[in-house]
Formats: structure tokens, C-alpha cells, sequence
């Protein structure tokens, strides 16, 4: 049968904290042949779960700016104190594999990405209601009743943006198997622009 490939591009899961994007993320890749994740850098140090490589480059401050200066990093922006990047090199070798690259960033980065000429596919993700993204974060024991009141306030600044109206879909993580349908299903309706195949009449006529 006759192959009609698509042009890859980048999936950007945007969330407030405890919205279940990595959750997602990472079920993605997992039924997924043809995606594969954009490994961030950062100063934040690890948690106890986390390998190095894997989760995140973990790298020094004097590391990251030597990235920044560089101009190894396609987008970066602080978070919750520690700066996080996503590295050019990563993406353009996993775009150069014909696959796309699933991106866990923070809106800052996401708006950064946006504002080039990159082919990105945005989606936002959002548990049903603040009272049920509290519930998670406190749920996940992962950080103090501190952290969590300063993700909460994040939050809220996240949603702001909206309002601006650059983002394209909007997912709602009630249910986290039917979250992840959803983001296949927009990733599936993606890949099926017209925009995006290459050589439609070619490969109809058998070229
Ligand atoms: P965490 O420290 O909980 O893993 O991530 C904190 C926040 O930083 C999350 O919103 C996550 O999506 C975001 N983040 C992770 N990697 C990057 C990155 O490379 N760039 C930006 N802008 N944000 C990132």
C-alpha cells in the first residue's frame, strides 16, 4: 500500500502543576511508535525517583548558562525558582528521525516556541477543577505543604495566559485513559493535514 508521510512537528503539554501532563507524556510515548520526548535540561535537582538522562539532563548553574550562551536551548524559562531548557540539538535529532517530539514544558517556554517559525501542535491540560488539582498535588507527596501553595498561585498565572488565545486544544484530565485518548486523537487529526503530507499526488500515482 501506498505510504502518504507526514511532516513531523513538535506536541506541547501545557499544565499547571499536578495537571497530569508528565502522566501523560509518558502513556503517550508508551503507545506510541513514532513519538519520542524532548529530555529538558535543568538546575533543579533531582528527586528520588528521577535518573539523570532519562527524566531530565540535571546540570549545574554555571552548566546552564553555558548552554544558554551558546544558543543550545530553544526555549528556557524559570520555574518555581530553577531554570529548565529544551535542547535544539535533541529536537532536531528526533525530528530528523521522522518522529514527533512530545514536549513537557512550562507556558513561558511554550509562548517562546510559539513565537518561532516551528511547527508545534499546543495543547493545555487541565484537571476538572482547582479543588481537584489541590487533591492531586497533596495526593503525590512529592513536595511540601509550601511548595504546593506556590504551585497552586502558579497555577492560577498559568490560566491567565488563556486569555491570550495562542493555544489549540484544550484537554480535560478527568479521566486519565480518556485524557490520553484525546491527545492521540488531536495528534492523529494532526498528522492528517494536508499541510503536513508530503507529495499527496506522487505517492497516489506511485511515484
Ligand atoms: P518539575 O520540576 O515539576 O519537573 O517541572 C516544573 C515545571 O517546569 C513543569 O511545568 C514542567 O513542565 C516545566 N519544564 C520542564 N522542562 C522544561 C523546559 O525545558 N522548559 C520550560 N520552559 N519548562 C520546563
Amino acid at each position: 500500500m501506498a505510504i502518504y508521510k507526514n511532516s513531523n512537528f513538535l506536541i506541547i503539554l501545557i499544565s499547571p502543576s499536578g495537571g497530569g501532563k508528565s502522566s501523560i507524556a509518558n502513556r503517550v510515548l508508551e503507545i506510541s511508535e513514532n513519538i519520542d520526548y524532548s529530555v529538558s535540561y535543568t538546575t533543579r535537582p533531582p528527586r528520588w525517583n528521577e535518573i539523570d538522562g532519562r527524566d531530565y539532563n540535571f546540570v549545574s548553574e554555571t552548566e546552564f548558562a553555558q548552554l544558554l550562551k551558546q544558543d543550545q536551548l530553544l526555549e528556557h524559562a524559570q520555574v518555581h525558582g530553577y531554570n529548565y531548557g529544551t535542547s535544539r540539538k535533541y529536537i532536531k535529532n528526533i525530528l530528523s528521525q521522522e518522529h514527533h517530539a512530545i514536549l513537557d514544558i512550562d507556558v513561558q517556554g511554550a509562548l517562546q516556541i510559539i513565537e518561532k517559525d516551528i511547527d508545534a501542535v499546543t495543547i493545555f491540560i487541565l484537571p476538572p477543577t482547582v479543588k481537584i488539582l489541590e487533591d492531586r498535588l497533596n495526593k503525590r507527596k512529592t513536595d511540601s505543604k509550601e511548595v504546593i501553595e506556590i504551585r497552586l498561585k502558579n497555577a492560577r498565572n498559568e490560566l491567565d495566559y488563556l486569555d491570550l488565545d495562542k493555544f489549540h486544544y484544550l484537554v480535560i484530565n478527568d479521566n486519565f485513559d480518556d485524557a490520553v485518548q484525546e491527545v492521540k486523537l488531536i495528534i492523529s487529526a494532526e498528522e492528517k493535514k494536508i499541510s503536513r503530507i508530503k507529495n499527496i499526488k506522487n505517492t497516489f500515482y506511485g511515484g
